[in-house]
């Protein structure tokens, strides 16, 4: 049955049970008017008659007048139509008998008084018999009273029992389904999709019941497959990961490491069930590979594990989702054979640098000797062979040098003579190296240098190479007869500024960001490629190395602006 149904049944009932009280109550009250009714209406009135008849008979003590008969009478005439009791009939009968001698025997007085008495005794009767029939429809009706009271009362307390138990059953019949289903449907928001509801009626609520069910197993079964799914593209990801050589460690966004490959566990040296689900700083109090590797920001690192010592490289990546960042994820790559192989060219180019710069510079020495006239005279054509040789042992002892520089760069073995110099001693040495280059293409170097600068705290030497390189690199790439400006000036309160801006062509935005790595060069770049890329390296490494900075700003078509800073003496 449906709950529109029940709730119609249940308050016609009541209202069904409240119609028969009613019925009930009208029924008896209907009774016992009736019975006093009849009370009133027939007993009553009997003993009014027979008293009446009565004060008649007795009213002169003698024979009866005129007025008393009439009243005798009416009164005899009224009880006679007014007979209700078994037996007062033949009284009232009798009664009209002796009444009729009284009429006849007017003058014996004897006779008259016996009549009387005779009279008021069957009055007596009369009324005696009324007044018991009082007594018995009294009795009647104090019965139907207290069997109303019972009937009533029994039905009011059945009707108040039916209503209350309704009353306090109906809002549990309506709320209590739908609290069940509010507290599953709050478990099903929480994805516990293993709910059931067991509604056992028939009703409305039986139906939403099956629909629950079938929903949430419907979910779960999606989910299920769903899940499947995730967990073999997770096992997936985790076996490529872990088959990896590097170390890869990911964290999410409130650092908690959420997996670690077997690489990084080993280099770590614990175990992926020490490490995941646990807060990355507070393993990196107990560690100090994970604590390097969250507060440093090193791009190489020299590990310890398995015995031996390795070189990592390492790699750190936000993981972000709809622009917003989850996670991080570390990787550590094996660059150990590199980083020999590194160091063994380094070595190779150190050696070689050297062993080449001593015969180069014999070669110099050699040229200038045949250059001298003293010596003997050369031809024209021979000099001009003479001068191109010379030019190439310059090339030769320059890139030489680059590369023994860089060498000692990368071995760690750089050496600065820190001293406080006058930037405008730095300048005067550069341009004055440089002068014969830019000679040779018309360049010419416009110089500020205030004389009211204050000192520098640096290596005269390395600072003046950079200065030199930078001016070299100007000029190379700058077009004949152009200006190329240095400018020395504060910046900030305790740096100088050394900047070298040319008008030449330019350097495509692209490639600025590369321009200070290791033999790099803007490929294509039209004028002479004989450099060995190294240059802006190695002036970048003796720059940082006196706490200074090396920047470039460029325009293709317009000119580059290469500048570094010095710290000044306080
Ligand atoms: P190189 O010895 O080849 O000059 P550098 O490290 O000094 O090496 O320079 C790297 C590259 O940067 C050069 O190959 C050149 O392409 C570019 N470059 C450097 N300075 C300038 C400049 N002033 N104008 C344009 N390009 C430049």
């Amino acid at each position: 049955m449906t709950i529109k149904n029940k709730l119609r049944t249940g308050i016609g009932f009541l209202f069904v049970l409240a119609l028969i009280c009613c019925g009930l109550s009208v029924y008896f009250l209907n009774r016992l008017s009736a019975d006093a009714g009849a009370i009133l209406k027939d007993n009553y009135k009997s003993l009014q008659y027979g008293q009446q008849i009565l004060t008649a008979i007795d009213a002169n003590g003698g024979p009866l007048n005129d007025a008393q008969f009439k009243v005798i009478d009416t009164n005899l005439n009224l009880e006679q139509h007014n007979i209700t009791e078994p037996g007062e009939g033949k009284l009232t009968d009798s009664l009209t008998a002796v009444y009729g001698q009284i009429k006849q025997s007017n003058h014996d007085a004897a006779l008259q008084n016996k009549l009387h008495l005779q009279a008021r005794q069957l009055v007596y009767g009369i009324m005696q018999l009324n007044m018991n029939a009082i007594a018995h429809k009294n009795d009647i009706a104090t019965n139907t009273a207290t069997r109303a009271t019972i009937l009533v009362a029994f039905c009011g307390a059945f009707l108040f029992l039916v209503a209350f138990s309704f009353a306090v059953n109906f809002p549990g019949y309506i709320a209590n389904p739908l609290k069940e289903l509010t507290a599953r449907i709050k478990e099903v928001s929480n994805r516990n999709y293993h709910q059931q509801i067991d509604f056992k009626s028939d009703d409305e609520f039986g139906e939403l019941g099956q629909a629950f069910n079938t929903m949430t197993k419907k979910l779960d079964e999606f989910e299920n497959s769903n899940l499947a799914s995730i967990l073999f593209e997770k096992r997936r990801i985790e076996t490529i990961i872990n088959s990896m050589h590097d170390a890869i460690i990911g964290l999410d966004e409130k650092l908690m490491i959420i997996f670690a490959n077997e690489v990084a566990c080993t280099l770590i040296g614990m175990s992926a069930e020490q490490l995941n689900g646990r807060y990355a700083p507070d393993v990196a109090l107990e560690n100090d590979l994970l604590r390097n590797l969250l507060v440093n920001d090193q791009p190489k690192l020299k590990i310890f594990a398995d015995n031996r010592e390795s070189f990592y490289s390492r790699e750190s990546l936000s993981v972000t989702s709809k622009g917003k960042v989850i996670g991080k994820v570390i990787i550590l790559k094996n660059i150990t054979e590199y980083q020999q192989l590194d160091e063994a060219k380094t070595n190779f180019i150190a050696t070689i640098s050297h062993e080449l710069k001593t015969p180069i510079s014999s070669i110099k020495m050699s040229l200038k000797l045949l250059e001298d006239d003293r010596i003997g005279n050369v031809n024209t054509e021979q000099r001009q062979l003479l001068e191109n040789i010379d030019d190439d042992a310059r090339r030769l002892l320059q890139i030489t040098g680059e590369l023994l520089d860089m060498a000692q760069v990368e071995t760690g073995k750089l050496q600065l003579n820190f001293g406080s110099t006058h930037p405008r001693n730095i300048v005067d040495y550069a341009v004055r190296a440089i002068k014969f280059i830019a000679d040779q293409k018309q360049v010419t170097i416009k110089v500020k240098c205030d004389e009211s600068l204050p000192e520098v705290h640096a290596d005269l030497d390395k600072t003046t190479w950079v200065l030199i390189n930078l001016l070299s690199n100007a000029i190379k790439y700058s077009h004949e007869k152009s200006v190329v400006e240095l400018v020395v000036k504060k910046r900030h309160s305790d740096e100088i500024e050394f900047s070298v801006q040319d008008h030449g062509k330019g350097i495509e935005e692209q490639y600025l960001s590369r321009l200070f790595e290791r033999y790099f060069k803007v490929p294509n770049a039209t004028a002479d490629q004989t450099g060995t890329g190294l240059g802006l390296a190695i002036a970048k490494d003796f720059i940082e190395a006196q706490s200074g900075k090396i920047e470039v700003d460029s325009e293709l078509g317009s000119g580059s602006r290469f500048a570094f800073t010095l710290k000044r003496i306080a």
